[in-house]
């Protein structure tokens, strides 16, 4: 009989796991997949990390998650700086004086703040739909050239169609700055992130390939407490009906070339390419193989039995959700952690910070 058994070895498990083993603890850990490390897993080819659930970028402002952390494996600077790509113009992101000198010739932030402050007037009153939102906020030309064909094709709709509450603000920096994030430490694993994983999870014992609610019966008699970190409603076979996520297709390729696009994500904001983004990997760690690999990411529908990306967070899932949740707090000796389990978007720090906090109530 083990403490604790740990299903998922993601983020939540795996820290979960580290923090019961240094403490004593005997842990088993279940998982679904043939690999550890649940999204942030990367498959190495040719010597390059690909990142094959979605390109994962570590920003925090945590000073003890990044320590956390850098116990394990050293980061590397990368910065995130991606680059909107319209039509063949492109543009630094996010919207700063760089983009504005681009679009506009602009010399000065008060040049750029005019014009944007211009373009806003064309929609009086309340704005009706994200469209008009979007342009109350940043002006016509940033909605029409990296705005509105990027997000129709992640909704797959038209920005009229969608409610104007989706977007409630649009960071506009009137400084010369590519840098992505907000936060203080930034950085991708030298290495990899499967060597956070796998330092995380060294002497703890895994079992690939398993699903633990394909006999939850049977498993749960193997340890006296459970960490489930897999879907909520999947825990409860889906009792009280699915929750509803949004997908994502990734198309990998290989190319014969040193550099393919010269920054690590490229983000395409025309709607007629079909995909929102191309990945360049070796780029997160720069890599200088003779070869590179990209990946498209298309966004799509998504259906029972897919990966789950993102959580649809609407009335209707909300309230499913903590339906599922008021029958989670009557299960006794199960903690329910992490994105799937608590059916909400989880950055990589605050899933971090989430399982630490958790662990410390344990021991
Ligand atoms: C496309 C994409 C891009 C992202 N980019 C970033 C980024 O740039 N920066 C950032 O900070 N965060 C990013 N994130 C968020 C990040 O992926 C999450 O914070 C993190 O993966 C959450 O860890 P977790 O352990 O909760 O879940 P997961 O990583 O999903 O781990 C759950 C694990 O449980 C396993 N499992 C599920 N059910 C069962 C079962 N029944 N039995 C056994 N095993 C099971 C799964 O196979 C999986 O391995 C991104 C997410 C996505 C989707």
């Amino acid at each position: 009989m083990y403490d604790y058994l740990v299903v998922g070895s993601g983020l939540f498990g795996a820290v979960f796991a580290h923090e019961a083993r240094k403490n004593g603890k005997s842990v088993l850990m279940l998982e679904r997949r043939n690999h550890v490390g649940g999204n942030i897993y990367c498959e190495e080819l040719d010597g390059i990390n690909i990142h094959k659930y979605g390109a994962h970028i570590f920003h925090t402002s945590y000073k003890d998650v990044w320590e956390y952390v850098n116990q394990f494996v050293e980061f590397n600077n990368y910065v995130n700086s991606p680059v909107a790509n319209y039509k063949g113009e492109l543009y630094n992101l996010p919207f700063n004086m760089n983009t504005f000198t681009k679009l506009w010739g602009v010399v000065t932030p008060q040049e750029a703040a005019n014009r944007i402050a211009q373009q806003r007037t064309v929609i009086q009153g309340t704005p009706q739909n994200l469209e008009e939102q979007a342009i109350s906020l940043v002006g016509t030309d940033i909605y029409t050239k990296l705005i509105k064909g990027y997000t129709e094709k992640q909704w797959g709709c038209s920005c009229t169609e969608l409610p104007a509450f989706i977007i409630k603000r649009l960071p506009v920096r009137y400084t010369f700055d590519n840098n992505y994030f907000n936060d203080k430490y930034q950085g991708i694993p030298i290495g990899g992130y499967n060597k956070l994983i796998d330092a995380l999870l060294e002497g703890i014992e895994v079992r690939l390939g398993i699903d633990y609610n394909d006999n939850s019966a049977e498993y749960r008699k193997l340890a006296a407490k459970v960490v489930y970190t897999g879907p909520i409603d999947a825990y409860f076979a889906y009792s009280l009906g699915r929750l509803e996520y949004r997908g994502l297709r990734f198309e990998t390729e290989r190319l014969e070339e040193l550099n393919h696009q010269g920054v690590a994500v490229m983000n395409y904001t025309q709607r007629e390419i079909p995909y929102t983004r191309i990945i360049e990997h070796k780029h997160f760690e720069f890599g200088t193989q003779p070869v590179t690999y990209i990946t498209k990411e298309y966004p799509a529908d998504w259906h029972p039995g897919e990966e789950a990306y993102y959580p649809v967070n609407n009335d209707k899932n909300q309230q499913l959700y903590e339906k599922y949740a008021a029958r989670a707090k009557q299960e006794s000796n199960v903690i329910f952690g992490g994105r799937l389990a608590e059916y909400k978007y989880y950055d990589m720090d605050d899933v971090i910070k989430s399982a630490l906090i958790c662990a410390e109530k344990e021991f």
